[in-house]
């Protein structure tokens, strides 16, 4: 079991079961919620 740091809201989460997650820049990242991820992707999005 590994766990992860949500980056947008900072929970941890659990690598395992975790339904949110993308691949930006060749970095897994995972989320809590769709919330999350899309506020992370209109995030990258500006950069
Ligand atoms: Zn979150």
């Amino acid at each position: 079991m590994a766990k992860v740091k949500d980056p947008v809201c900072g929970m941890m989460v659990d690598t395992e079961k975790a339904k949110f997650k993308g691949t930006y820049q060749g970095v897994t990242v995972y989320f809590c919620a769709a919330s999350c991820q899309k506020a992370f992707e209109a995030k990258q999005a500006k950069h």
